[in-house]
């Protein structure tokens, strides 16, 4: 079961050309994914071993939840450290004793690596090694890097759970489980987890688990679903250890949704009769919610600057379900094994690029003149002020956005600032 094609465009970007940029780029690095990962496993903490520009990026990025729930840290490297003149091994050993001495509560800890960390060629997996014998049974120590010269904003999500991947218990039992891999906000989880019960399926775990002792068991039983699409090193890890993944589009919008949840179905032998039951009130209310968007949206052009590899699926989503008009798709990274079935559901005229040349990209933008452009947050104000209206991408990643429930909200979110430049306008 996929997505409708919209009626009229001619089909299929999976063999397009993809056009490829190494130049300068404008996008988080992959620490900005601490800011949700936090929050969804509420027995670990983040420690970042990086500078005060890494600080003050979480600080930002997290704005008044660094107060609330703190789960997360630098340790700043000085200056006399990235001189080689002090012994950093020997200070992160203290920072981390400090720490959890002062918080037992802390049951895994994940040492995140920054470009700082990499310039001294600082090795954490050595540190993490050598702490985690010292504190066994009470604290389970892992690291990944989230910095910017090796990751994107959600590849850090990628890297971290790639970390954990390895740690996984064997699955040892007969009967196959269902994964669902990706961090979603507990209610949306929650959602899927009541669905794929209705629909029959006995095993079904989430990764990552809410805490650090209730992860998945993994093994050749083992199927699992990608949440989110920038997930491609936690797969091939998963699939390392004998996972199979169930090729699906993503949960976004009525169509998405159902065709994600009917690929789970399939696996585990669900009648096709029951699943439309199941889904029907769930579908019926999303088409119902997205409805309420489509006036606005319809026939609308949209580009995507490359941010954090949703780019793909929300375009098809937007182009299926709503009927925009994809101009240029951008993304750090293609990963075309993943969105194969999403780049068949684009239309044929779709510009995909990957990476990003931030300059000529938006000389495109301004020939093109899209109706929305999706954009980072430092580029959206001067495209503003050149007339163009933008959606921040980082609301998309920060949003419950996927199923069937948040699939009126998604759709809202590109309709609301189409709706504040006709006010404007007016
Ligand atoms: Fe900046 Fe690198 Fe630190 Fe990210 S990891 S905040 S890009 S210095």
């Amino acid at each position: 079961m996929s997505p409708a094609p919209p009626a009229t465009l001619p089909l299929g970007c999976e063999s397009a050309p993809v056009l490829r940029e190494r130049g300068q780029r404008e996008v988080f690095c992959g620490l900005t994914g601490i800011i949700w990962l936090h929050r969804k496993i509420q027995d670990a903490f983040f420690l970042v071993v990086g500078s005060r520009t890494c600080a003050h990026l979480l600080q930002s990025a997290a704005g008044v939840m660094i107060f609330a729930e703190p789960r997360f840290g630098t340790a700043i490297i000085e200056e006399r450290d990235l001189a080689g003149m002090a012994d950093c091994n020997e200070e992160l050993d203290r920072v981390v004793d400090r720490l959890l001495t002062r918080r037992p509560d802390i049951k895994l800890l994940f040492l995140v690596g920054s470009c700082p960390s990499e310039v001294i060629k600082l090795d954490l997996s050595r540190a993490a090694a050598r702490l985690s014998v010292k504190h066994a049974g009470t604290t389970r120590i892992l690291n990944y890097s989230g910095s910017g010269i090796e990751t994107t904003f959600t590849e850090g999500e990628d890297a971290c759970l790639a970390a954990i991947v390895p740690e996984l218990r064997a699955d040892a039992s007969d009967a196959p489980s269902l994964m669902i891999v990706g961090a979603l906000p507990d209610i949306v989880e929650d959602q899927f987890l009541r669905l794929f019960a209705e629909l029959g399926i006995a095993t079904v775990h989430s990764f990552p688990a809410r805490k650090s002792d209730a992860m998945p068991p993994v093994g050749p039983n083992t199927r699992f679903l990608l949440a989110q699409p920038f997930l491609g090193e936690t797969a091939r890890a998963l699939e390392d250890r004998g996972a199979i993944r169930l090729d699906a589009v993503f949960p976004f919008g009525a169509e998405g949704t159902t065709s994600w949840l009917h690929a789970a179905a399939m696996a585990f032998g669900v009648d096709e009769m029951h699943f439309r039951r199941v889904i029907a009130p769930g579908r019926e209310r999303a088409k119902r919610a997205i409805e309420h968007s489509r006036a606005r949206l319809d026939g609308k052009s949209i580009t995507f600057l490359p941010d954090s590899q949703l780019e793909v699926p929300l375009a098809r989503f937007l182009a299926t379900e709503l009927g925009m008009r994809p101009v240029e798709v951008g993304t750090p990274y293609l990963h075309r094994r993943h969105l194969a079935r999403e780049l068949a559901l684009l239309p044929a005229d779709t510009l995909i690029s990957e990476g990003q040349d931030v300059d000529r990209q938006l000389d495109r933008v301004r020939a093109a003149q899209p109706d929305l452009t999706v954009c980072g947050l430092g580029l959206a104000n001067p495209l503003e002020a050149e007339g163009l209206t933008t959606k921040w991408a980082i609301e998309l990643v920060f949003s419950p956005i996927h199923g069937f429930d948040q699939a009126g909200d998604l759709a809202e979110l590109f309709a609301r600032p189409l709706r504040r430049r006709d006010v404007l306008r007016v």
